[in-house]
């Protein structure tokens, strides 16, 4: 079939840096090449920001932070502007889901409820922004009148990553601009298509200039003066554990808020009193949707001995049946990695495995013209499961970030809790059983930032979401979400000033 293409001319401009309200070129002039993963098609052609770039978009944020452009509008005028880019994310919605596609390779369908979730996150800070008050405290003294405020915690900087680019980059901007802050965003290198886009939403919708700012290029170039630069008061990153280490270190020199979503090796624990085939039919989605390149993947099923070897099979006969297909095919379930290199990453996780000894059950290897037409042209993988594996394996210890599955089993409640801890992430699990007090008695004790009982992979904008141990630091999503963006300052006002007659 032809291969859609985006329309809007910004993406092939090779302009696409935005400063201080006005789209311009690299100032070298270099630009990257985006081509789709699922055929190597050039899909856009974007500016490659170097950091002097980077540095006058902090310049052009830290100026419109500090002339109060933003940060004194209300609160609740705010709220409305958000409100207003996610009704008019909604009306290019189409525009947008394609252009994610394009420089992903997700099926259109996916990234068609990415948008609604984008637009759910703008709706959920846009009504939080009018409610931020403040609070008053009791200072226990009636002649002092003693209140927290919380204002912009200044110039944010954000660097996201390509799994679904205007998603994480939204649950960034909505609580940053809610609260009041200028922002510097750098999107993945691979994927800014929609970032681009979003610029025009917030220009259009009359943001002033200086607000909002973008750059695209890669983390060494454009990235990484974000974490360092003294102009910049928060800098808050989502990505994989390795870059999440350098950025706190980077910010370290000048004590900025520093808030990480890092990755996970996200446990799915099924005991034998599950719903058998929702639990298996739930451990496919969490394993292979998006093919695993999810944050919160369940990428180490956690199955009970009595269960495991007819749950398994189960597994395998129906990740057998996975459709792998290109964007625009409708009969296709899951698609294209992200590229070859991460594809590579991919397959060397899933070798080394074998090599230790694990056994393959399914898929193993990417994908080729016989496994369906097209395959071959694009960063392609078959959805994998792996049992026999033990602990100590790079495959159940690492995050592959691809459509891999491994296979552990327990027998007692207090093995299962055992085996899900056991990893320095700390991101996400879920519960699978019939009996109420169980899976809230495990959940309890599971020590993962998100626990789903019964179900696998659903967030909501107004749910906290980040990690316990080196999946993160800081939470998105929720009021916590947009207390990133804050600072709580206390006034203390004495109503009745006395002289104190400390020093004689
Ligand atoms: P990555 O760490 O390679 O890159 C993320 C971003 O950091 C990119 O924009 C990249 O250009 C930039 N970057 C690279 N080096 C940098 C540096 N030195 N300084 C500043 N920026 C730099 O991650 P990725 O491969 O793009 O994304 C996949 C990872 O993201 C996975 O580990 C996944 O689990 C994680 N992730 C986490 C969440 C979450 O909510 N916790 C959500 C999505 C993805």
């Amino acid at each position: 079939m032809s291969f859609p293409s985006n329309q809007n001319p910004r993406l092939h401009s090779g302009e696409t840096l935005f400063i201080n309200g006005v789209f311009e070129a690299a100032s070298t002039g270099a630009t990257r090449t985006i081509k789709c993963p699922a055929n190597g098609v050039e899909v856009a052609k974007v500016s490659e920001a170097g950091q002097a770039d980077s540095e006058r978009a902090i310049a052009a944020a830290r100026q419109s932070f500090d002339s109060g452009v933003w940060s004194q509008v209300p609160a609740g005028e705010r709220g409305d502007f958000l409100l207003k880019v996610a009704d008019r994310l909604i009306e290019r919605k189409a525009e947008f889901a394609l252009a994610e596609t394009l420089d992903t390779g997700k099926r259109l369908v996916e990234s068609e409820i990415d948008m609604d979730d984008i637009a759910a996150c703008f709706r959920y800070f846009g009504k939080l922004a009018g409610q931020d008050m403040g609070r008053l405290v009791d200072a226990g003294d009636i002649n002092v009148l003693s209140r927290i405020s919380y204002e912009p915690v200044g110039v944010a900087a954000m660097i996201t990553p390509w799994n679904y680019p205007l998603l994480q980059a939204a649950w960034k901007i909505a609580p940053a601009l809610a609260a009041g802050c200028s922002f510097v965003l750098k999107p993945a290198e691979l994927s800014p298509s929609t970032s681009i886009l979003t610029m025009e939403i917030l220009a259009e919708l009359g943001l002033p200039a200086g607000v909002a700012n973008l750059v695209t290029g890669t983390g060494a170039e454009a990235g990484a003066i974000l974490s360092e630069h003294r102009d910049v008061d928060l800098v808050s990153f989502t990505g994989g554990l390795v870059t999440g280490r350098k950025v706190a270190a980077a910010a370290a020199g000048t004590v900025k808020k520093v808030a990480l979503e890092l990755g996970g090796k996200n446990p799915n624990v099924i005991f034998a009193d599950a719903d058998f085939d929702a639990a298996v039919d739930n451990a496919l989605n969490a394993a292979f949707v998006h093919s695993g390149q999810v944050c919160s993947a369940g990428a180490r099923l956690v199955v009970e001995e009595s269960i495991a070897e007819k749950f398994v099979d189960e597994l395998v006969r129906r990740t057998q049946n996975i459709v792998v297909g290109g964007p625009f095919d409708e009969k296709a379930e899951t698609g294209a990695l992200i590229s070859e290199d991460h594809l590579a990453k991919v397959d060397a996780y899933v070798q080394a495995g074998i090599a230790e000894g694990a056994r393959v059950r399914c898929g193993g290897r990417r994908a080729t013209a016989q496994d369906g037409a097209g395959l071959e042209d694009g960063s392609f993988y078959l959805p994998t499961v792996l049992d026999q594996v033990s602990r100590g394996m790079s495959v159940v210890v690492d995050e592959a970030f691809g459509p891999v599955v491994t296979v552990e089993t327990f027998s007692t409640e207090d093995e299962a809790v055992t085996i899900a801890n056991d990893t320095d992430y700390g991101l996400a699990g879920a519960v699978w059983s019939q009996d109420a007090s169980k899976t809230q008695r495990v959940a309890g004790r599971l020590r993962h930032g998100t626990i789903w009982i019964n179900d696998f992979h659903p967030y909501l904008p107004q749910a906290e979401w980040g990690g316990f141990g080196q999946s993160g630091v800081g939470r998105e999503l929720g009021p916590t979400g947009l207390g990133e963006y804050q600072e709580a300052k206390h006034i203390y006002q004495n109503l009745d000033p006395q002289v104190t007659g400390w020093f004689k």
